[in-house]
């Protein structure tokens, strides 16, 4: 009801009489009034409320603290909406935590896949890692001939220390069981291997996304818009870009990416329209990625459309920053036996150039001799290109220690990586020729390796005239038809201005 002027009035004198009545009729007590003992309250604060007058006493404003879904006034429980700027200081935190984390996890896989809404098919991958110590276990489930499903593949490694005759040495315990049965392997391998064999590193989720740099929420957005329009895979920005409170107060930043095309079916049989729809969510708890879930759906429509279908994944991945220990130690890793596949990597330097070949073949722990080294250089594929005259490839090279080549080797004891230093020790009457190439990261590395008679004439038309020779033996070239005669018992080095991605 409106009030005009004469009411008020009138409600006035009617309040003016009220009071002389109770004044007359209570007097000396004042009015009791029936204060409420919950808390009344709106956006601008709380008060007691009297049930009867509606009068507002003890009147204060909110003190929020951090709820879940929503802050809550500590009070009265009045509840306010995070802002955008909170929710995304929020979600930050567990976007830097994750980014270049290194530690302990354990990780939980949960994969769904639906055919017309119907489950089809699901597996699950528990993986984690502390340092050296691993495990990640594998099942998938099929559904089987009475239509129910059924464990139709399991792989499980683990990787521990073991005691190999007074010998440490790390193991790796291989199970595989699929429709042939099960395959149990156990084999010695390099302390690190663990670091080889992550599935599901937390921070290799987040990657692809577009949102390791940003660290304001405008930044993020045009991050992310601008990655996915210009990544070959999606070639067009999300459709939506999501930042949202949970109800366990978590922070979800949900990207969605959809994409539609009408597709040229040469019969009945394919589809005309094709759908995507793809969902990555990060969501952020307590200043961690504590869950990176991802779904994708597929649907085909024909022409008759009783035909059409819809192929839908479901990625479900929990982060917990910690090791499964107790997992970890009940996992028994006895075998049969156990091969030693522990090999060291020797990166080769020829002549001071890069060879594009890293050697594998030596066991860690073990004696090698600079003979087989020698043999293994010498006997690499496109290596010596080409060669008429009889060379014992034991002898071809010299291996030194140092870049310097002062400190000769003749033998050694095989580390898990090594560098050596080789020069040519060659045959009488012999020559070769190393075509470096020049590689676009700066660097350069020896291309193929010819091995000649001595006089034979190297001329730039037969070997890589596309490219330009910079230079030759350590001396500066600029002339384009590149001739020399090869003096025995030398190795020449041409370098080609290649600028080569390889
Ligand atoms: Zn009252
Ligand atoms: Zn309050």
């Amino acid at each position: 009801m409106k009030m005009n002027g004469k009411t008020k009035k009138l409600a006035g004198v009617l309040f003016m009489s009220l009071s002389l009545l109770c004044f007359s009729a209570c007097e000396p007590k004042e009015k009791q009034h029936n204060k409420h003992t919950e808390w009344s309250s709106d956006a601008t604060g709380h008060w007691h409320e009297c049930d009867d007058c509606e009068t507002k006493f003890d009147f204060g404003t909110h003190n929020y603290k951090d709820g879940q879904k929503a802050k809550v006034c500590e009070e009265c429980k009045y509840e306010l909406d995070y802002t955008l700027e909170e929710n995304f200081a929020y979600w930050i935190k567990g976007r830097d935590f994750i980014k270049d984390y290194d530690g302990d996890y354990t990780s939980y896989v949960d994969r769904k896949i639906y055919e017309n809404d119907v489950l089809s098919s699901y597996n699950y991958l528990n993986e984690s890692k502390s340092g050296n110590k691993y495990f990640s276990d594998y099942v998938a489930y099929n559904l089987n001939d009475k239509n129910e499903f059924e464990q139709s593949y399991l792989d499980l490694i683990v990787f521990k220390e073991v005691d190999d005759n007074g010998v440490t040495r790390n193991k790796e315990y291989h199970k595989i069981v699929d429709d042939e049965g099960e395959k149990i392997t156990g084999r010695y391998v390099s302390p690190t291997q663990a670091d080889k064999e992550v599935y599901e590193l937390p921070r290799d989720g987040i990657e692809g996304l577009y949102i390791s740099e940003s660290n304001t929420y405008e930044d993020l957005i045009k991050d992310i818009k601008d990655g996915f329009k210009n990544d070959e895979e999606f070639k067009a920005e999300p459709s939506s870009i999501e930042l949202t409170r949970r109800d366990d107060g978590s922070v979800s930043l949900v990207i969605t990416l959809t994409s539609e095309a009408d597709l040229e079916s040469a019969s009945e049989d394919e589809p005309i329209k094709g759908k995507y729809e793809i969902y990555y969510d990060i969501n952020v708890k307590d200043g961690v990625v504590q869950n990176l879930d991802l779904g994708s759906t597929y649907c085909a429509y024909y022409k008759d459309e009783t035909k059409n279908s819809t192929e839908k994944l479901v990625h479900k991945q929990k982060i917990e920053y910690s090791f499964d220990e107790e997992k970890y130690n009940s996992l028994d890793i006895t075998t049969e036996r156990t091969t030693n596949e522990y090999y060291g990597v020797i990166d080769f330097f020829v002549e001071n150039l890069t060879l594009p070949y890293y050697c594998r073949e030596y066991l860690v722990g073990y004696d090698v001799t600079a003979g087989e080294m020698s043999t293994y250089l010498a006997t690499l594929p496109g290596f010596m290109a080409s060669y008429s005259m009889e060379i014992e490839t034991d002898k071809l090279f010299a291996f030194y220690k140092d870049e310097a080549m002062t400190q000769e080797i003749t033998n050694m004891t095989m580390e898990e990586k090594m560098t050596i230093y080789a020069k040519f020790t060659l045959p009488e009457e012999c020559s070769v020729i190393l075509t470096a190439f020049k590689i676009k990261n700066g660097n350069e590395r020896v291309h193929i390796a010819y091995l000649v008679d001595k006089g034979y004439k190297f001329t730039h038309a037969n070997y890589f005239p596309q490219y330009s020779i910079y230079e030759i033996d350590g001396k500066e070239n600029s002339v384009d038809d590149v001739e020399f005669v090869c003096k025995a018992n030398r190795a020449y080095v041409v370098r080609y201005d290649t600028s080569l991605d390889m």
